[in-house]
């Protein structure tokens, strides 16, 4: 029977032990992790982003502070304000939410952000340390951090000798994702829409993650039987049948209905994924609080 991999399950156990840590530096240390949320104009998803992240800082018990900045904030308004965050020893973490309203460049300012205290883990710094295979001392970005740890639910930490075809070639999620595919001895395809034959590459698939943003676009046939389904997508699609006054759905980028009567294990969405990317926010954040107090950090 298929398994269905409880991303929710598992976030749980992340925020655990993100709890347990940042109540073991405030006695120990005495100190009180700190994550630091800028925001900058009012897209609705963004505040919704945010106000969850903070909810979720403050039930892990760190000092969450938010920084809501208006539409119209200038480029050396926001890097004065990530400067000061740099500098701020109460404050472990700093996340820009993204995307920022178009006359900022949105690549200086992440650029900006001390590697330290990059729990988005975007900074180039982060990313190089996980191209080079140094997992031990960056901060990974926060959904495929996550999604890796479902994989691991399913197979543990050492995937040698499975084949991992990754759908989705970007810096936030699939480059990333293929890195520690790769990390943890899989071998590793990474495909796009440059791929030909797609459904044949996914098809070879051991282990098959999808972060495209088109809906339900892998189907059963693309899917070898007893493969590992990870769906990374969140698509928003029309659903006038719902008739609960409700005319929408989300959907992945998998096409559950049918990848699930041949996957050996799939996620759901939602309910999958996403609640891993703010647990490995937490997770980054308590993790940089440690480091910055000259603690190694606990592993997740
Ligand atoms: P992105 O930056 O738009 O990248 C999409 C990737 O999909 C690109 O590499 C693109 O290829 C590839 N692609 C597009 N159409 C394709 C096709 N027909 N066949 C094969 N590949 C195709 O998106 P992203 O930020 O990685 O996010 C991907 C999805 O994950 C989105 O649905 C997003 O909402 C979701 N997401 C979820 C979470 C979460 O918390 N669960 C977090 C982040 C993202 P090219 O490079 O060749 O254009």
């Amino acid at each position: 029977m298929t398994h269905i991999i409880d991303g929710k399950q598992v976030a749980a156990t992340v925020i655990d032990a993100v709890q347990q840590a940042a109540s073991d530096l405030e006695r120990t240390k005495g100190v009180r992790a700190g994550l630091a949320v800028v925001i900058v104009g009012d897209d609705p998803a963004s505040h919704s982003y945010v106000g969850a992240k903070g909810r979720m800082a403050k039930e892990c018990g760190f000092n969450s502070l938010q920084h809501t900045l208006p539409a119209q904030t200038t480029q050396g308004e926001l890097a004065g304000l990530v400067a000061s965050l740099n500098q701020d020893t109460s404050i472990h973490g700093i996340l820009v939410q993204l995307p920022l309203p178009k006359h900022l460049d949105a690549d200086a300012i992440i650029q900006s952000i001390r590697p330290e205290k990059d729990v988005d883990g975007l900074h180039v710094v982060n990313a190089g340390k996980l191209a080079t295979g140094d997992l031990a001392t960056g901060l990974i970005s926060c959904t495929p951090a996550g999604a890796m740890l479902l994989v691991r639910s399913i197979h543990g930490g050492d995937l040698s000798g499975l084949m991992a075809v990754v759908i989705g070639r970007s810096n936030l999620f699939g480059k990333p994702m293929a890195q520690l595919l790769l990390n943890a001895n899989a071998t590793v395809m990474t495909a796009h829409s440059r791929t030909k034959d797609l459904a044949s590459v996914a098809r070879g698939a051991d282990i098959l993650v999808a972060a495209v943003g088109r809906p339900e676009m892998v189907k059963a046939d693309w899917v070898k039987p007893g493969a590992t389904v990870i769906d990374v997508g969140i698509n928003r699609i029309d659903a006038p049948e719902r008739g609960d006054g409700k005319t929408t759905r989300l959907v992945g980028d998998v096409s559950y209905a049918e990848a699930s009567g041949v996957a050996g294990a799939i996620t759901l969405v939602p309910g999958g994924v996403g609640p891993m990317t703010i647990a490995m926010l937490m997770a980054n954040t308590i993790t940089a609080a440690y480091r910055l107090n000259g603690l190694s950090s606990p592993s997740f």
